[in-house]
């Protein structure tokens, strides 16, 4: 099946910015990095219209800019950015062990350290609506997106403690914030419920599912359905956001890495170190918690300094067999 192997220093998995944040850091240490970029050049920003929270861009960015001087950046400094997906990987656990990864089902690379900066893919509704609308006002980050729709009416769908969460910010920022939750009653926890309930500007509706979202651009409203009645309702909203969950892309590391329930990759302590030597986690596919791209390229940043670290301390490197 592998056709050729070659043997890198530091191989990056991911192209977001986890991913080249290390690849600038890697590339300057002079660890030679390769960054796979994977179906998604350029990582989650590149479905994003505006950046405006990312520190250096005064006037805020566009997702796919942003992303090309990411790579450019990481490039000036020598790293080699290739398409392609990591597709199966076989972890060595030895101090100073090779690991492989195959690429594209057809060819294995043999490296010193790998970077993880797979990411972890928003999940969506999946209504050809909502679809369309994606980046013309349906988002699944409201910390990233809220800003645009400050004094403004908007909807929230979703029930746990993020959801629950990302009301509370709305409110602070929006006129009116109409939560809806698909069950009976929220599965987060009883202190987010109550502060959501203690918040006069967020409506939650219960048994509420959406039905369409309208707008041709733009979201103009939101038709919602009462999933015992069948009762249909238009609601004029501007902004829809989507907080159902997210799911890490960290399937191929299955077996070998440390996870948690949901699939993210575990590190130790404050570092990006996983539990195989030579192999560091960065961005959202380890990060439940903060999700945002000044993050994701602080641990891209610190994943880079790891494996340097950890270069400098193992001994020369087992022969390629
Ligand atoms: C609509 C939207 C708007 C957002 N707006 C903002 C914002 O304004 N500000 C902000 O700070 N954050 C924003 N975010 C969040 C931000 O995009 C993420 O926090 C950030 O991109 C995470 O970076 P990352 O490098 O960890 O992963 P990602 O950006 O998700 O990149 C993951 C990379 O891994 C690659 N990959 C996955 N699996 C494989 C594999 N098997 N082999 C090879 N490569 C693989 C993908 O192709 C991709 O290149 C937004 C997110 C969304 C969805």
């Amino acid at each position: 099946m592998s056709e050729k192997i070659e043997r890198l220093k530091t191989l990056i998995i991911g192209s977001g910015p986890a991913g080249y944040t290390a690849a600038i850091y890697a590339a300057r240490a002079d660890l030679k990095p390769v960054v796979y970029t994977g179906m998604e050049p350029g990582g989650q920003l590149t479905t994003t219209t505006e950046v405006d929270n990312f520190p250096g861009y005064p006037e805020g960015i566009d997702g796919p800019s942003m992303m090309v001087q990411l790579q450019q950046q990481a490039e000036r400094f020598g790293t080699e950015v290739r398409i392609g997906m990591a597709t199966a990987v076989e972890l060595s656990d030895t101090i100073g062990g090779i690991h492989k990864v195959t690429i594209d089902d057809n060819k294995t690379i043999e490296a010193e350290t790998i970077i993880i900066s797979t990411g972890a893919t928003a999940k969506y509704l999946n209504i050809p609506s909502e679809q369309r609308l994606r980046g013309g006002g349906v988002s699944a980050c409201a910390v990233c997106d809220g800003f645009f729709y400050r004094g403004q009416d908007v909807a929230i769908v979703g029930a746990r403690d993020t959801a629950a969460e990302e009301a509370s910010y709305l409110a602070n920022i929006c006129n009116k914030v109409t939560m809806l939750v698909r069950k009976d009653q929220m599965r987060a926890s009883k202190a987010m419920q109550h502060r959501v309930g203690s918040i006069k500007n967020i409506e939650v509706r219960y048994n509420t599912e959406v039905d369409e979202v309208l707008g041709e651009q733009v979201v103009e409203g939101l038709r919602v359905v009462h999933n015992q009645t069948g009762e249909k309702e238009d609601i004029a909203i501007t902004g829809l956001f989507i907080a159902i969950g997210h799911k890490p892309n960290t399937d191929i590391f299955k077996g070998q890495l440390d996870m948690d329930e949901t699939g993210y990759l575990i590190t130790k302590g404050k570092s990006t170190k996983t539990n195989k030597p030579g192999v560091f986690a960065s961005g959202d596919a380890q990060d439940k918690e903060y999700r945002q791209a000044v993050t994701a390229a602080g641990t891209g940043c610190m994943a880079a300094l790891d494996a340097e670290r950890y270069l400098a301390s193992v001994e020369t490197p087992q022969e390629t067999v």
